[in-house]
């Protein structure tokens, strides 16, 4: 066994080509311990990691994919384990796209223990329940249009019901606590700074007399977050899961930030004009109140105007997420807690105004004063921002803002990557307000965020698995941890398995095939879906040509757009 054991060593660099199987076949019985990749692995969301132990299953989050169809059809594929074998689901925190599919683990047989911090929890409490409803509407409208074509009706992913049922499962813990899931396993809370309640997630698995730290860093949070405090150190780690979303980007920096915000704002209002926010209901949402109520010298008139402007925060989730904001003052840094000590309420302002029912989010839209409308989903992708982007869109003097991450196929980085038209509830609408993006506001570190995190280290990983971010970005991160620290970096893929056998790590197959063939056909109609949108708008602008005299080189560069067209739809489909 020594012998194999070195030959391996001297193969490392190759271990994840081909001799894949070969490897699994000599190192299935002496690995301890197997993590596997099946969500959030070259992509933003879903994520969701499979850790076995010889004794215990543990799952660290359990997302759901946001997107298309793609990431629908992801969403609804049976769980590649049996969800009555997990002991532990460790959720990193209450976002979506960590925590959506916890239901839908709960109806599947799931009976063990959610592990989350107070706050992640109470966050759970108000999200999941949305997330059911949105999942019941989405069914309901489907299957009306199902009934009318003869087709089989579907069911949810998973109801409201089912997600308020789920939440006995969870357990609160606290930051910093030392939790034994049994002898050989322990687990500690950390803050991550990223969202109230957020951690990143230390496991211990003790295989003998040899033990072994993980470390997840679930969503690592900018520096300077206003509420928040900095994201916790971490000193030392075997083995490290970090997520990049935006590894290969620096954003602007805090102050900036807010001069370019009260900037974006007051301008638009003195041109007569409405800000239309896309936020996340949970954190950006309480972020930007406190950033536009916060007493600035510097910014002193510019923060005098915005007073007089009337902010509405335009989501029921918002509004409780809110709440428990007020509830969790623990969780906040210093600065925030100096603030309510001095009797301020970080939370509220005279212009904050709350819109709860539907009635009084349509109302909005009539109305002639100018505001400022903070909304979700974040990406435009469902809720009540869609109604305001309908309204606000095609309408020069307004400004839409983006504060957070929009995800590959959404609505938001359609709008964000610069489409002259868009169609919201089957209507084309035209793009003409000013579409302004400030990412300093991201809960997420920057590339020197996440390589300063790295370099807090005493004892730095052996191995690090970039997971939670696009690819092009990934491959970016990991030659810049190769090239400062000089750690090896993994790249998973969606359904890798990874065996842990002390020092050594194999990779111990790729398990998630069976609907591969699915996956493909559906990435293909989404891409083909682009190319008619794109298509649509050429022949657009070619028939507004009859209309006018055109130059010769704008007509040559009609010519090479179609023919780039051409090219791309021969590609796809083949
Ligand atoms: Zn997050």
């Amino acid at each position: 066994m020594k012998i194999m054991q070195c030959d391996l060593i001297k193969r490392k660099v190759s271990i994840y080509g081909e001799y894949l199987y070969y490897i699994v076949l000599i190192f299935k019985r002496s690995d301890f311990m197997k993590l596997t990749f099946l969500g959030a692995a070259k992509t933003v969301t879903g994520s969701c990691f499979l850790l076995e132990t010889k004794t215990k299953k543990v799952l660290i989050d359990c997302g759901m994919f946001q997107g298309h169809a793609k990431e629908h059809a992801l969403n609804c594929e049976n769980f590649a384990f049996n969800p009555s074998e997990i002991d532990y689901v460790l959720l990193t925190h209450a976002h979506i796209d960590h925590s959506g599919r916890i239901p839908k683990l709960y109806i599947d047989g799931f009976k063990g223990e959610v592990l989350a911090t107070k706050a992640a929890t109470q966050l759970c409490e108000v999200m999941l329940p949305d997330s059911g409803h949105i999942q019941e509407v989405e069914v309901e409208w489907l299957n009306k249009k199902r009934a009318r074509a003869n087709k089989h009706l579907v069911q949810p992913l998973y109801t409201m019901q089912d997600a308020i049922d789920c939440m006995r499962l969870f357990r609160k813990v606290s930051y910093n606590e030392e939790i034994h899931l049994d002898e050989n396993i322990h687990v500690t809370f950390r803050d991550a700074g990223h969202m109230l309640g957020s951690s990143i997630i230390e496991i211990w698995v003790r295989d003998g007399k040899e033990e072994t730290k993980l470390v997840f860093t679930g969503d690592l949070g900018n520096i300077h977050i206003p509420l928040l405090r900095e994201p916790s150190i971490i000193l030392d780690a075997d083995y490290l899961i970090m997520e990049s979303t935006y590894g290969d980007r620096l954003h602007e920096d805090s102050e900036n930030k807010a001069e370019k915000f009260l900037n974006i704002v007051t301008d638009t209002i003195n041109n007569g004009g409405n800000v239309i926010i896309p936020s996340f209901a949970v954190g950006r949402t309480q972020e930007i109140i406190y950033e536009l109520h916060k007493d600035k010298e510097k910014y002193k008139d510019k923060l005098e105007r915005l007073r007089d402007i009337p902010v509405y925060v335009d989501s029921p989730l918002a509004i409780s997420a809110t709440e428990i904001f007020k509830g969790n003052l623990e969780c906040f840094d210093e600065e925030t807690r100096r603030y309510i000590e001095s009797g301020e309420n970080p939370l509220d302002f005279p212009g904050l105004r709350f819109t709860r029912s539907a009635d009084e989010s349509k109302a909005l839209n009539e109305m002639k004063e100018n505001m400022v409308i903070i909304s979700a989903s974040g990406m435009c992708e469902a809720g009540r921002i869609k109604h305001h982007l309908k309204h606000n869109l095609w309408k020069p003097e307004n400004t839409v803002l983006f504060v957070g991450y929009q995800a590959q196929g959404t609505l938001g980085r359609k709008i964000l990557d610069g489409a002259k038209k868009v169609k919201i509830f089957g209507e084309e609408i035209f793009v003409n307000a000013r579409i302004q993006s400030i990412d300093g506001f991201s809960g997420h570190a920057d590339k020197d965020g996440l390589l300063q995190w790295i370099r807090n280290f005493k004892k730095r990983p052996k191995k690090i698995f970039i997971v939670h971010g696009e690819p092009e970005t990934q491959e970016v991160l990991a030659n810049e941890i190769n090239e400062t620290f000089g750690i090896e970096c993994i790249i998973p893929d969606r359904g890798a398995s990874f065996g842990f056998s002390g020092m050594v790590v194999t990779k111990a197959g790729v398990a998630l095939c069976e609907n591969k063939q699915k996956f493909i056909r559906l990435s293909v109609l989404e891409q083909l879906d682009v190319l008619k949108e794109e298509l649509e708008e050429l022949t657009e602008i070619l028939k507004m040509s009859l209309k006018e005299e055109k130059e010769d080189h704008e007509i040559l560069d009609l010519k090479t757009k179609l023919k780039n067209l051409e090219k791309a739809m021969v590609d796809v489909l083949k």
